[in-house]
């Protein structure tokens, strides 16, 4: 376990990412979310999505979410953005870290947005221009970077050249999402491989969903390749759109938990991290899948 990190970045995506695949919830429900994670100590999170309100319900209120967030000074905050007016919507309400999401597949690209991998790459590349103009950064979020829905296994070629294309036009880091939970160990290994060769002085975030109970040792075999940036949502909140009923992101608590135990610094204080777990269960009105949020860590013992 030489090469693991001795510390990891983990953004929290469950009020975006999370809230986006469940029905929808109050605003009031979402901002207290967002509002109750930086006491945790999480120092990133991924906070609303700058997307056509038609195609996604769920985010139509992004900005209003926004302004009545209070912004702490500990906590990085993000935007997901699927285009160049999405974009000027983030940046118009004050965010600095936008990410741009394409699809590596073309037919998953197609039915998100309604265009190819490569015109929405075009697209990105203004984005970024655009974020660097005001003063901000841009990721490049692949989606289907380890399968789709409607195509199946998407070749790691074709997924590190979409992320390669918007690098070359300047995006300051990349991320590969696991959107449909398709990712082995082994296939991890495979793409992260790819990616580091071709790309070796780019930062890297995975994206991974426990669609199929691989979550987390996806990410035992990323930490082992040194990778030390991970999406999570709280409780694990979230589903997959494709697979209804399945689960949605790892979960926050369950990956610092994890982690922790390997001596890895996070930031996070997991008991309070569970607390804020029990609240997105209050919020959505449903189980969440996290185990850690059933169980707690395995330190806290019964009464004898
Ligand atoms: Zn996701």
């Amino acid at each position: 376990m030489s090469d693991i990190p001795s510390a990891i970045s983990l953004r929290e995506v469950g009020p975006r990412d999370g809230l986006q695949n469940e029905d929808p919830v109050p605003i009031e429900a979402k901002v207290a979310l967002i509002d109750a994670l930086p006491q945790t100590g999480i120092g990133r999170i991924e906070a609303v999505s700058f997307v056509h309100p038609k195609a996604i319900p769920q985010m139509a209120d992004a900005d209003e979410v926004w302004k009545r967030v209070r912004k702490s000074h500990t906590v990085r905050y993000s935007a997901l953005v699927p285009n160049l007016r999405g974009a000027h919507r983030a940046l118009d309400a004050g965010f600095v870290e936008l990410e741009a999401v394409v699809s590596a597949s073309d037919t998953h690209n197609r039915r998100n947005v309604n265009r190819s991998t490569a015109e929405s790459l075009d697209e990105i590349a203004q984005v970024i221009d655009l974020a660097h103009e005001r003063g901000g950064t841009c990721q490049v979020i692949v989606s289907t970077a380890w399968g789709c829905p409607y195509e199946g296994d998407v070749p790691v070629e074709r997924v590190v050249a979409v992320a390669g294309r918007a690098i070359a036009d300047g995006a300051d880091c990349a991320s590969f999402g696991d959107t449909t939970g398709m990712a082995t160990p082994r296939r991890v290994c495979d793409l992260v491989g790819a990616f580091r060769s071709k790309h070796p002085e780019t930062p890297l975030n995975l994206h991974f969903h426990n669609t199929r109970g691989t979550g987390l040792a996806n990410v035992l075999a990323a930490l082992e390749l040194g990778v030390d940036d991970f999406d999570a949502s709280v409780g694990g909140l979230g589903g997959c759109p494709y697979a209804p009923g399945a689960s949605g992101n790892i979960a926050t608590e369950e990956l610092v938990y994890m982690v922790a135990d390997m001596g890895v610094a996070t930031g996070v204080d997991l008991e309070r991290l569970i607390e804020v777990a029990a609240q997105a269960e209050r919020i959505v009105g449903h189980q969440l899948p996290s185990q850690v949020l059933r169980a707690g860590p395995r330190t806290r013992t019964a009464p004898r």
